[in-house]
């Protein structure tokens, strides 16, 4: 999980900080180193890491918090405000032109992500604004570029004009463009050549790309698990393009931290996006403020909020609390609730989200293994229609028979339908409002 060092030494130092009634000028010099390291080993730039403790220090003793009340939450709360700063204080949001098509262009090194973050983001602008967009296949070098583009494009059902790889970039986003024009599309994508490493041949085309499209968002895509390479891959391509902002991939990974917390710092140019996974739907607006919550350890509630809006169907959802409260929950609904958590994603990853969860020491043996959750479905697959309609016919040579036809022995079938009635009768209780049923639950 991203920044699971940081989190954890910045826990401590502020534990330890917490645990002084009185915060002397020589804790703060021991708060202060450790802050410097914590940030240093989660391979934050140099600079940055030294401009971030001094002005941590220098509003600390400035502001006399050692003599007020709470030093520690007061220090705590100096060092939030600053990451919060030090990633851009402010939400960035995409620039959009006044007149269709809005161009972006897609830039970054091969496999940062850039084909995929395309595909992402034009199916957001679709969900979330029902925008009609056009993807360009600019990159003309690898062959499998262009068909990635393309099955990205049938992915989402958007539209991908390519000429396969023999053409020249230039003239192909020329005529890609007015392929948008005469069909309206309000927003095109020009997903360009990604290379290794920063060149002068790839930097002289997608100059020339620029020169020809004026896009309206020039985003670079880099690798957040590449570390301080992403913040000079960053640094290389705005000086050559001037970038307009910036998507941060694979923060669903164990990266340190260091490329989203000194790229905005660096670079000047924002973090508008970030890619949290490898399906179409995982791509969210980027948050300084809940950015530094997540490093801090305080959860990202907002975050959670929203991706549960989002994955789940709200009409589906009260369906379900009908079924719940007159009691007729069965099986077909069971296996359609396990499906939607697992489109929310890992529930290690949804749980740490949560206030306090993140470094909780339970966290640690929590595993919930997504095969668990497969075998259960292969159960529930295994039972016929009037089984899982009505639970209660099944005696124990149904049990065998759906034991072997999912492949799982006969005790693991007993074991999830007395979970699944213990589950059924104490959601019925909660739903009449007595929480006694409860215990229930956690006795299997
Ligand atoms: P490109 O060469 O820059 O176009 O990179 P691709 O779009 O082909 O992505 C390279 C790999 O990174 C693919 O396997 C993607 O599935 C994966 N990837 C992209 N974004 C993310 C992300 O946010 N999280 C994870 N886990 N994988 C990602």
């Amino acid at each position: 999980m991203a920044f699971e060092g940081l989190t954890e030494r910045l826990q401590k130092t502020f534990n330890n900080l917490r645990r002084k009634g009185k915060v002397t000028e020589a804790d703060l010099r021991d708060t202060m180193r450790e802050i410097r390291l914590a940030l240093l080993e989660a391979d934050v730039n140099f600079q940055v890491v030294k401009q971030f403790v001094k002005t941590v220090r220098d509003q600390a003793v400035g502001s006399d918090v050692l003599d007020g009340l709470n030093p520690a939450q007061q220090i705590i709360k100096l060092v939030n405000d600053e990451l919060v700063k030090t990633m851009g204080s402010e939400d960035a949001p995409l620039n959009k032109s006044d007149h269709i098509p809005t161009i972006i262009m897609m830039t970054g090194l091969q496999g940062a992500g850039k084909t995929t973050t395309t595909g992402k983001l034009a199916l957001k602008l679709k969900n979330e604004q029902n925008a009609r967009p056009l993807l360009i296949a600019a990159d003309v070098y690898r062959p499998a570029a262009v068909d990635q583009l393309v099955q990205v494009g049938q992915r989402i059902d958007v539209p991908v004009y390519e000429e396969g790889t023999s053409a020249n970039p230039v003239d192909i986003v020329k005529r890609g463009l007015e392929v948008a024009r005469e069909n309206h599309n309000d927003y095109v994508f020009i997903d360009t050549a990604g290379r290794l490493q920063i060149d002068e041949a790839l930097m002289q085309e997608l100059a020339d790309i620029k020169a020809l499209a004026h896009p309206d968002e020039i985003l670079l895509v880099v690798d957040a698990m590449t570390g301080q390479n992403a913040v000079n891959t960053a640094e290389g391509f705005n000086e050559k393009l001037d970038i307009t902002g910036i998507v941060l991939t694979k923060l669903d990974g164990d990266t340190r931290g260091g490329a989203a917390l000194s790229i905005r710092a660096v670079t000047g140019k924002p973090i508008k996006l970030v890619g949290q996974g490898e399906k179409m739907e995982d791509l969210d607006v980027f948050h300084p403020d809940r950015m530094a919550s997540r490093i801090l350890g305080m959860g990202d509630m907002l975050t959670l909020i929203e991706k549960t809006q989002r994955d789940v169907d709200e009409k589906q959802a009260a369906e379900m609390a009908d079924k719940i409260r007159e009691n007729t929950f069965d099986f077909n609904d069971f296996v359609d609730q396990l499906v939607q958590v697992q489109n929310m994603g890992p529930m290690e990853d949804i749980m740490k989200m949560i206030p306090g969860m993140a470094n909780n020491p339970a966290m640690k043996n929590m595993n919930v293994n997504p095969k668990d959750i497969e075998h259960t479905k292969a159960i529930i697959y295994s039972m016929t229609a009037a089984e899982r309609e009505d639970p209660d016919i099944l005696n124990p040579s149904r049990r065998r028979r759906i034991a072997a036809g999912s492949g799982q022995p006969v005790v693991e079938v007993n074991r999830m339908i007395k979970q699944f009635n213990q589950m059924k009768k104490m959601m019925n209780q909660m739903s009449k409002g007595n929480f006694n049923g409860m215990e229930g639950m956690l006795g299997s």
